[in-house]
This record gives C-alpha cells, sequence and structure tokens, in this order.
C-alpha cells in the first residue's frame, strides 16, 4: 500500500519533530529539573504551570456522561490535587504507600492521581470494568492501603472481596470526597521525590501466573512530555483527546500526564464508545489531537461516512492510534473519511511511553507502527541461549529496546524473577514479533506468548482459566484469543467437565455467567467449547498454541511435547 504523504493547511503549525533523521533525544528538554535533584510528575504536570503564564488555561474539560461540562484550570486542578494530597497525609500516608483507584474517568480519578504522586505515594488506578477478582489480585499484590471508589463500584466490586484485603485502611468514596476536600487546605509541599522514586504502579498479564505490576518512577515523566510533544505533536493550543482509560497505560501516560506536562486543555469523556457522540465532541469541543485505538477506528468504520458528513471535524490536526494493530485499510479510510491518517504508534505497559511512531513529519505507510523515538535503540533479535542475536533486516524476530530510558519500568512488584527474565544480554525483551523494511520502518507481526488482545486490552489465558476452574463444573480449562473483525480477538475458553457433568447450553451459560461475574465482561470468554481432555505437554503445561492451532484450522506446528505423544 502506498506511503500516505501530508499537507500542511493553511494556519497549521509546523510539527514539533521537523527532521526525523536529525531528530536528538532531547527526552528532558521539556522537564524543569530542580537543583537540589527532587523531582515529581504533579509538580510537572500541574505546579509549575499553577504558577506561570498559564495558570488560568483549562487543564481538563471533563464530559460527564450526562453531556454535562466542568473546566478545571491549572491553578484549580493544583489546588484541589494538593487539597487531596492533604487528605492522604491526614489519613496517614506514608511514602511509597499505594493508593488504586476503581472510579472509572471521574474528576476524582485525576486529583487522586496528581494528589498522590504529591504526597509521594504510588498511584494504581484500575479498569472499572473489572470484576471482583480481578480488583482482589491486583490489590493484593500491590498492598493498597488506600482505595479512591465510588458506592457503586464499591458495593459490586470491593464488598465482595473486602475480607481478603487485610492491607487495604482507608475507602475514599468519590461522593464525599468534596467534604473531605473542603475541610483539607489546598496548600502542600510536594513530597521531594527523586527521579528513581517509584510513582505508578500499572498491573499488566503474562501468560502464566498473577497479573504483574510495573512500576514506573517519577522520571517517567520526561519521557510522557517528551514524546506527547514528539510522537503526538503537542502544541500549546492543543485540545487534546486521549480516549483511552486511566485503567490501561495509555490513559495515564497520555490521559492525564503527557498533555498536562505541555500544558495544553485535555478532554477526559467519562461514557464509553458512541460513534456519534464521539462525533459531536470532537466538533463541539474543538478537538485537535486525537489519540484512540483499533477497536475503536473499527467501530468508527462501521459507523460509516454518514455521521461525519453531519459533524464538522475541520477542528482535527492529528490522529493517532495505539494498543493493537492498525489494519492498513484502517488509515486509508481514515484520510478518506477524515482527511487526515491516523498515525500507528507502538508501546507497552513496561516501556512507559511510546517507543515507536509515524511522525507529524515523515509520511504514514499503512500497516506499519513507525519508527523508534529519536534516542530509543530498537533491535529486532533472536535469543540463543543466553544471548541475544540480531536478525537480518527483512526478518520476524523479538522487538528488543536498549535499557535506560526515563519511563521504563523498574520491576515486576515483588517480583524480581520475573523482571529478571525480561532483560537479557544488554536488552529489554518485548515478547513482540516485528519486521524492519529497508528504511527502518517497524512492521508488528504477532506476540511471542500466549496473551490475548481483546479490544486493546491485554488479557493473561491464566486469569481466565483460574476462575473458570473455580466453577464446579470444571475440571480443566484453557483460555485462547480467537481473531475477531472489530476487537482484534475475543476470549475463547475450552473446558473439560468434572465427572457428573454433561455439555449443555444449561453449562456454558452457568460457566459464562460465573466468568463474568468473577472477571468482569472485559476479560471473561465470550465462547465456550468442550474437550474431553485439554492438550499439554508432558510437563503439564496446557498447549494454547495448539487449541488455537485448532480452533482457526491452521497447522498443528510442533506436537512432539504434547502428552501421549511418543
Ligand atoms: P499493554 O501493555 O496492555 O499496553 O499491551 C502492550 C501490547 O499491545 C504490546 O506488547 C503489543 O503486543 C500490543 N500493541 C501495542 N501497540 C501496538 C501496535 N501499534 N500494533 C500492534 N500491537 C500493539
Amino acid at each position: 500500500m502506498d506511503a500516505i504523504l501530508k499537507t500542511r493547511r493553511p494556519g497549521e503549525p509546523e510539527p514539533n519533530l521537523v527532521d526525523y533523521e536529525r531528530g536528538a533525544p532531547g527526552w528532558w528538554s521539556g522537564i524543569d529539573r530542580a537543583a537540589d535533584g527532587t523531582l515529581n510528575i504533579a509538580e510537572q504536570a500541574v505546579g509549575r504551570h499553577a504558577r506561570g503564564p498559564r495558570r488560568d488555561h483549562v487543564a481538563i474539560r471533563w464530559i460527564a456522561k450526562s453531556g454535562a461540562v466542568r473546566d478545571i484550570t491549572y491553578r484549580e486542578l493544583d489546588a484541589l490535587s494538593s487539597r487531596f494530597a492533604n487528605a492522604l497525609v491526614g489519613l496517614g500516608l506514608r511514602r511509597g504507600d499505594r493508593v488504586f483507584a476503581l472510579t472509572g474517568r471521574i474528576p476524582a480519578l485525576y486529583l487522586a492521581a496528581l494528589g498522590t504522586f504529591k504526597a509521594g505515594g504510588i498511584f494504581s488506578p484500575l479498569f472499572s470494568a473489572f470484576g471482583p477478582e480481578p480488583v482482589r489480585s491486583r490489590m493484593s499484590l500491590g498492598e493498597g492501603r488506600f482505595l479512591v471508589t465510588t458506592e457503586a463500584l464499591y458495593a459490586k466490586k470491593v464488598a465482595p472481596i473486602r475480607d481478603q484485603l487485610p492491607a487495604l485502611e482507608h475507602v475514599l468514596l468519590a461522593e464525599t470526597l468534596d467534604a473531605l476536600l473542603a475541610g483539607s487546605s489546598p496548600d502542600f509541599a510536594t513530597a521531594a521525590t527523586t527521579e528513581g522514586d517509584g510513582a505508578l504502579l500499572h498491573f499488566t498479564s503474562g501468560t502464566t501466573g498473577t497479573p504483574k505490576g510495573a512500576l514506573h518512577v517519577h522520571g517517567a515523566v520526561a519521557m510522557h512530555d517528551y514524546t506527547g510533544r514528539i510522537a503526538l505533536d503537542l502544541h500549546p493550543d492543543d485540545i487534546v483527546w486521549c480516549t483511552a482509560d486511566p485503567g490501561w497505560v495509555t490513559g495515564t501516560s497520555y490521559g492525564i500526564i503527557a498533555p498536562l506536562t505541555n500544558g495544553v486543555t485535555m478532554i477526559v469523556d467519562e461514557a464509553e464508545f458512541d460513534a456519534e457522540r464521539w462525533y459531536e465532541l470532537i466538533e463541539r469541543h474543538r478537538v485537535t489531537v486525537w489519540y484512540t485505538a483499533p477497536t475503536a477506528i473499527r467501530m468508527l468504520m462501521r459507523a460509516g461516512r454518514e455521521p461525519i458528513a453531519r459533524h464538522d471535524l475541520s477542528s482535527l490536526r492529528f490522529l493517532a492510534s495505539v494498543g493493537e494493530p492498525l489494519n492498513p485499510d484502517a488509515v486509508v479510510w481514515s484520510q478518506e473519511a477524515y482527511g487526515r491518517p491516523f498515525h500507528d504508534n507502538w508501546w507497552q505497559t513496561e516501556t512507559g511511553a511510546i517507543m515507536i511512531a509515524n511522525y507529524a513529519s515523515l509520511p504514514v505507510r499503512p500497516g506499519s507502527m513507525g519508527r523508534p523515538i529519536p534516542g530509543i535503540g530498537a533491535a529486532i533479535v533472536r535469543r540463543e541461549g543466553e544471548r541475544i542475536v540480531e536478525v537480518a533486516t527483512g526478518e520476524e524476530g523479538e522487538l528488543a529496546l536498549k535499557p535506560g530510558w526515563p519511563s521504563m519500568f523498574r520491576e515486576y512488584w515483588r517480583d524480581p524473577e520475573r523482571t529478571a527474565k525480561c532483560f537479557r544480554d544488554g536488552w529489554y525483551l518485548t515478547g513482540d514479533l516485528v519486521k524492519r523494511d529497508a528504511d527502518g520502518y517497524f512492521w508488528f507481526v504477532g506476540r511471542a506468548d500466549d496473551v490475548i488482545k481483546s479490544a486493546g486490552h491485554l488479557i493473561g489465558p491464566f486469569e481466565v482459566e483460574s476462575a473458570l476452574l473455580r466453577h464446579p463444573a470444571v475440571a480443566e480449562a484453557g483460555a485462547i484469543g480467537k481473531p475477531d473483525p472489530i476487537v482484534g480477538d475475543v476470549v475463547k475458553a475450552f473446558v473439560a467437565l468434572k465427572p457428573g457433568f454433561l455439555p449443555t447450553e444449561e453449562t456454558t451459560r452457568s460457566i459464562i455467567a460465573h466468568a463474568r461475574k468473577e472477571l468482569g465482561p472485559a476479560v471473561a470468554p465470550r465462547e465456550l467449547a468442550y474437550l474431553e481432555t485439554m492438550p499439554r505437554t508432558r510437563t503439564g503445561k496446557i498447549m494454547r498454541r495448539l487449541l488455537r492451532a485448532r480452533e482457526l484450522g491452521l497447522p498443528e506446528g510442533d506436537t512432539s511435547t504434547l502428552e501421549g505423544s511418543s
């Protein structure tokens, strides 16, 4: 497919990264580093703006489900988050304590994030679509002492597991937050955190075992800030809308931190996807930079050109996408439908910020994730025992990054073994398979492991299987991703029943209902099929690859380790 060339419209600013080939790693260029070595994300995001010329600029324009709009300026956001920090400290928050949030996209979430940074705590946002079990596993791993939530979410997701969270001492309800904040001072001396101090704990999924808590530090702000300018092309007058929920790392790095450090106005929409609502929002609020995900883009494609014709979307200047492979036809479609191509970019929870991107100043190659952020060392490698070997141009291999960029995760929380596994022979190994063309553009091929990407959410098959095994009828369970034209993959489960249970529709309904109740709709399987026994390796591991190959009618590959094979 041909590359999409872009022309600047009259009055449009020049891209921040004018010449990619000469791009220098100015990671810290937008950050005020204090002489005493202290650094705090909230100070960079709001504190300094509240004292400067942008103090009365709108920081957050929040749009409630009802459509009501609330503007919060930098000065207000600074004061409110200071009140929040005072409230936390008043309740006994100590440096490094974990503050979890389970709220949906309401103002309390943003105040909690910034207030926690200021107070020197570690913030951990959770998806409100999670069921009680993912909430329990993450909060107990992270030993959350504080939880910010709403009455409804507490009743549904936390109350059933409250007695399994011994570390949880304080539950702050959004409904009573105003009173709490009113009773706290708007002045707060930001904790003297430094670059290497923990700030954020973002959970992600692996193939096996519990979820992993990727710990990010205050120094990550340099990369959020820089990539906001370089990869999302943020300019001071921009109205930025990152549609991701902060429960996913994109919604924190680019739905809170990067827009604020850059001093722009960011839109927060409380509601879920709706094509008509989204176009109305872009039109009414004159969104200029729009950062979303392939699942949403495919849903917009399905909604068609008619709603686009009814709205004035001419404010849009830069469109970006992340989280799953963006099909080339979606890029071409967006160019035709909006007159702007989506710029795909790549990163993951562990990298903390965008690592590979299509830039405003370069032609977009539909289907390619783009080229590394200036200063990021990206290679395509093969594991040879303990050694890491680069593959030839055009060959497929694992994407590896040179460690040391500021937003690199520092550890999987309390799990040095899993942390160490990602680093080998001087590289961080991403678990993604990619290719690179002769011009240095990277192309996504697939995952090297069995994790499932559904509607942009990374789902660990083990978490799904564990929940299924807690249903009384299930003896064995295996979960795979099954391709879906809209959401990328849907979760499909295979189960073997215990003696005495029959594979009836009623059993299926009961198992799926159980999974939805425990895991929540974002994680639970959509489809279920029965097997007599699960294919396992001789060491007892479920061969999900084989389940997937059989499901999709693909070659079964090497089955020599299959239990029962000779
Ligand atoms: P998460 O840690 O939940 O953000 O998920 C990260 C994973 O999402 C990556 O390791 C990739 O497998 C996938 N991913 C992210 N961005 C892209 C992209 N632009 N194209 C293809 N896959 C992507």
